[in-house]
């Protein structure tokens, strides 16, 4: 399946970056970590996702991984709404699996299902406002439809 979530992964990154070349004011991008920083729980993941997310904490220092290791604990231990990341670097706003990111992260601001709250809170307010009508959105059910065959979700958890 990696190959699989390879072609997924490039296709999303596409739309993105042709959202974010032709809407300069576009919110998301380097330095805004507004996501990372309010999830309503952690991002769920499939079996592939999950290998590549294994392999991208496995590369980052000793110092860093302890860290993650620790928010992950500590959030095990005391749940909190919005969620801030385990694998958000708070210091640079910047994901410290950034290249190995889910497909949710990926997605997120640039695919949009309005009737299940996958939105970005400051996009939607931009197009209610009449901004950004002539976005091409992400198809998300097309995205869902692709890693249905990829096996069990289940919630990212540290390896
Ligand atoms: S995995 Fe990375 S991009 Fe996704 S929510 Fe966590 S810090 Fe943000």
């Amino acid at each position: 399946m990696r190959a699989e979530l390879r072609i997924l992964q490039n296709e999303i990154d596409a739309r993105a970056s042709a959202t974010v070349e032709a809407q300069p004011f576009w919110p998301c991008r380097r330095g805004c970590d507004h996501c990372c920083r309010h999830l309503a729980g952690l991002p769920v993941v499939t079996p592939p996702e999950e290998e590549l997310l294994r392999e991208g904490i496995a590369a980052l220092d000793e110092a860093t991984r302890a860290g993650v290791a620790e928010r992950f604990r500590v959030l095990g231990e005391r749940p909190e709404r919005p969620v801030v990341c385990p694998l958000l670097d708070e210091a640079t706003g910047a994901c410290l699996v950034y290249e190995q990111r889910p497909v949710a992260c990926r997605t997120y601001g640039f695919y949009v299902e309005r009737d299940r709250g996958l939105y970005c809170g400051t996009i939607e307010g931009a197009v209610a406002a009449g901004e950004y009508g002539d976005v091409v959105w992400g198809n998300q059910a097309g995205v869902e439809a692709k890693m249905a065959g990829w096996g069990r979700s289940r919630t990212l958890q540290f390896p």
